[in-house]
């Protein structure tokens, strides 16, 4: 589930591993991949790769007057690779070969498609509904005046830090981590937080963010893995001792994710009801 620190880590090393690269060819092995359909994808062919960044949690490869924005959704991964990929490899979603004889490779694990990438001139993107959208990025995290602002609206904490178009770059992964950092009850109101609460999330924000991405700075080497080592304390740990404070972590389940927490120390000693187990109650 790659995240903000997750696709900037990979734009950095895409980055550094593509400098001074030209295109050979790309196309789209994924028959859905392609949102776009003009320009065409072949006209990525001759084009320099200049460099890879990211916007919220997707990814931008510039390429001469061209930018592709890629999007990897919950299990897409864009790497770049000495060979081209077997045409029997079934997770390969889009081919970008570089005239050296390496190829920018995004793939897909599982069997849906829903990773995705547009291709259009570069001045276009800032006005492309996925960018436009966006909040303003979570790292750096935006000034004090501005992230109250953001967190002026009756919605719990949870759903709110993980709306894009509210905050970009903050999934369901590292939300756990910054409200736990910040000692916040996913279930608080963001409209009701005290100012020197809303101190502390933002702190909680940068921190956990910066951290995050200083641990892949050390640990990745040039190719980030398929699976990154993520230095979770309480995400999907329920069942073990808080790292803080040694109170067992709890955790709600919904349909396609888990929400984890301390109940010690964010949601004033209560264990929130299991929505997974009350629907089976029902
Ligand atoms: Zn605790």
């Amino acid at each position: 589930m790659p995240e903000l620190p997750e696709v900037e880590i990979t734009a950095r090393r895409l980055s550094e591993g593509l400098a001074g690269a030209r295109i050979e060819s790309a196309l789209a092995p994924g028959m859905v991949t392609m949102k776009t359909f003009e320009p065409p994808l072949d006209a990525l062919a001759g084009q320099d790769l200049d460099a890879v960044r990211r916007l919220g949690k997707m990814l931008v490869v510039e390429a001469g007057g061209l930018v592709l924005l890629v999007h990897l959704m919950s299990a897409g991964r864009l790497q770049l690779y000495d060979k081209p990929a077997s045409p029997r490899d079934r997770s390969s979603r889009l081919l970008v070969r570089i005239e050296d004889g390496r190829e920018l490779r995004l793939r897909e694990f599982g069997t849906q498609q829903r990773a995705w990438a547009k291709l259009m001139p570069a001045g276009e993107l800032e006005g492309d509904e996925s960018v436009a959208t966006l909040g303003p990025d979570a790292y750096p995290v935006p000034p004090l005046e501005q992230f109250a602002g953001l967190l002026d609206e009756p919605r719990h904490l949870h759903p709110l830090l993980r709306d894009q178009r509210v905050i970009a770059g903050i999934g369901r992964s590292w939300v756990d981590e910054i409200l736990w950092s910040a000692r916040l009850s996913p279930f608080q109101r963001a409209s009701d937080l005290e100012p020197e609460a809303v101190a502390r999330l933002r702190d909680a924000c940068q921190s956990v963010l910066g951290s995050v991405l200083e641990h892949y700075e050390r640990v990745i080497g040039p190719t980030v893995p398929d699976k990154l080592p993520m230095p979770l304390a309480v995400h999907r740990r329920q069942g073990e001792p808080c790292p803080r404070c040694g109170t067992k972590l709890e955790a709600i389940h919904f349909k396609d994710y888990v929400m984890s927490y301390c109940p010690q120390e964010q949601t004033g000693g209560r264990v929130l009801k299991d929505r997974r187990l009350s629907r089976l109650l029902k």
